[in-house]
């Protein structure tokens, strides 16, 4: 998506954005982007992509890196089929940094589960058993803290080709965006610092609090890292600090990265820009942090799945980032924000500033807002509310009486089949439409509210005039107007509610 508002804002360069992505109407397509609906490894939609553009690139590493190389004759890729294939194997990247002397935490290729108990001697507890491929946020990481787990750590993965890397007691999370043009010139953003959650990334924090010589020998080695690496792009490399102010790379995304996401308003180019310009063999852009920012991933709320309340914010330094999808999933990426500090606003400030933030931001569930909107409700719709309740138990009270009415018509000679039916006709839809009519009054809020209060008004009256042409069963009295009295004022109350919004 990002990429794509980059791209719309360079058409002197870019004329068509053509994007390939498996969810129909995807956030880039949302911006403009022409769409492939197709996976990611599809080979033929990545064979018809390839005719259809000059130049591929991807924003998520999943692609698959054969299929890609076949396609080089058709359009420039970047970063290279050769890179992403070795990026994509987590074994394969870590030996490609060392053979380039390029710090990392040791690590050994697991084949077996003797392997892993030889490597556990070799590097001591804790120790990380890691699957090598298509594992992200922490899910194909399992950490062995002692003997008892090896068994359990090696049956977790079932049959993946695993790795097995020593645990680094870092002090610090770090990242460097770093970037490649097609002519060779690397350019490296400042060190930021990332805070996770559950293993997904929470907060990026720009710059790193930490001290200048580490800052510069890690943005050295991003740069060492770029200087070995095949292709163009940007790309984002995370590292730990360790105790002792050494620098190891955890690992190498081949792509513009979430810890690069405050280059959006801390600086002059941010990482999408910088990636457009760096596989079009544009000179970079510059990489200075004009503002000290603070990032801040929105993340889907743990406690449910499904529609989310809209998220505004309107503070002038705070500049918020949906990214349009509608379904939020536990700990699901739906968008950022950045903070961004004013000219001598320090990180300390800032976070202290998010911390009032963040309430405010939080994803909740629509029912939640919903059951909010009706607490914080003027008297009036709470009445409304209160009444639509009592119809409610009332239909479903006398829906049954309805029910047992049928039944004993059946057995003086009526036809079964037109009781069912107009049993159901009254218990049914006077419970249904009324539920239905509550996710209208979700959705669209307060004429949906006026929406509701009339067709449970119309229900019940409905449902007191069908009860009035039945027959009762034995023992059983009947007032339809206890119903008709609620109803006519709820008719009365979202008629008012519909003219007021
Ligand atoms: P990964 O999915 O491999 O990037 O790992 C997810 C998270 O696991 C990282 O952000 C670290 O917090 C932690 N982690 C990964 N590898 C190591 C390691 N060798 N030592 C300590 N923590 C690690």
């Amino acid at each position: 998506m990002m990429l794509t508002e980059a791209a719309k804002k360079m058409p002197e360069h870019i004329s068509k954005v053509i994007v390939l992505d498996p969810n129909q109407n995807c956030s880039a397509s949302l911006v403009g982007a022409e769409q492939i609906i197709a996976d990611f490894k599809n080979k033929d939609a990545i064979i018809q992509l390839s005719e259809k553009v000059d130049i591929i690139t991807y924003e998520i590493e999943s692609g698959d890196s054969d299929v890609l190389k076949s396609v080089e004759n058709n359009a420039e890729i970047n970063p290279s089929p050769e890179t992403l294939k070795i990026i994509q194997d987590k074994f394969l990247q870590k030996t490609f940094l060392q053979n380039n002397n390029i710090p990392i935490p040791d690590f050994i290729k697991i084949d077996n589960i003797e392997e892993v108990i030889e490597g556990l001697k070799k590097f001591g507890y804790p120790a990380l058993l890691k699957a090598r491929r298509d594992a992200y946020d922490g899910k194909g990481n399992f950490k062995i803290d002692s003997e008892n787990e090896i068994q359990e750590a090696y049956d977790y993965f079932k049959g993946q080709k695993l790795m097995l890397e020593k645990f680094v007691p870092f002090k610090m999370e770090v990242s460097v965006i770093a970037s490649r043009n097609t002519k060779g010139e690397i350019k490296t953003y400042p060190l930021v610092e990332n805070i996770h959650e559950k293993n997904i990334l929470r907060q990026t924090i720009a710059p790193a609090r930490i001290s200048n010589n580490v800052s510069q020998k890690a943005e050295k080695i991003a740069s060492d890292t770029m200087d070995v690496l095949k292709g163009a792009g940007v790309f984002g490399i995370e590292m730990f600090v360790t105790q002792n102010d050494e620098i190891v790379i955890n690992e190498i995304a081949p792509r513009v990265h979430n810890s690069g996401h405050h280059t959006l308003q801390s600086g002059k180019t941010s990482q999408f820009e910088q990636h457009l310009r760096a596989i079009l063999g544009l000179d970079l852009g510059t990489t200075e942090l004009s503002y000290n920012t603070i990032m801040y991933n929105i993340l889907g709320n743990t406690d449910f799945e499904g529609e989310y309340e809209d998220i505004q914010f309107l503070e002038k330094n705070v500049y918020l980032k949906m990214y349009e999808k509608k379904i939020s999933k536990p700990l699901r990426k739906l968008g950022h924000l950045n903070l961004v500090g004013s000219d001598n606003q320090t990180v300390d400030e800032l976070l202290d500033e998010l911390s009032h933030i963040k309430e405010a931001v939080k994803v909740k569930s629509i029912w939640l807002v919903f059951m909010l909107w009706i607490v914080k409700s003027d008297m009036a719709l709470k009445a409304a509310m209160v009444l639509a309740g009592i119809s409610i138990v009332l239909l479903v009270l006398y829906g049954a009486d309805v029910a047992v009415s049928m039944g004993n018509a059946d057995k003086e000679g009526f036809l079964p089949l037109n009781d069912m039916q107009r049993g159901m006709g009254l218990g049914g839809p006077a419970i249904v439409l009324p539920i239905i009519a509550f996710f209208i009054a979700l959705r669209e809020k307060s004429k949906g509210l006026g929406g509701l209060i009339i067709v449970s008004g119309i229900l019940i009256i409905a449902g007191g005039l069908a009860m009035i042409g039945t027959p009762a069963p034995e023992g059983v009295e009947r007032n339809p107007l206890m119903l008709f009295a609620p109803a006519i004022i709820q008719l009365a109350l979202g008629s008012i509610k519909i003219i007021k919004s």
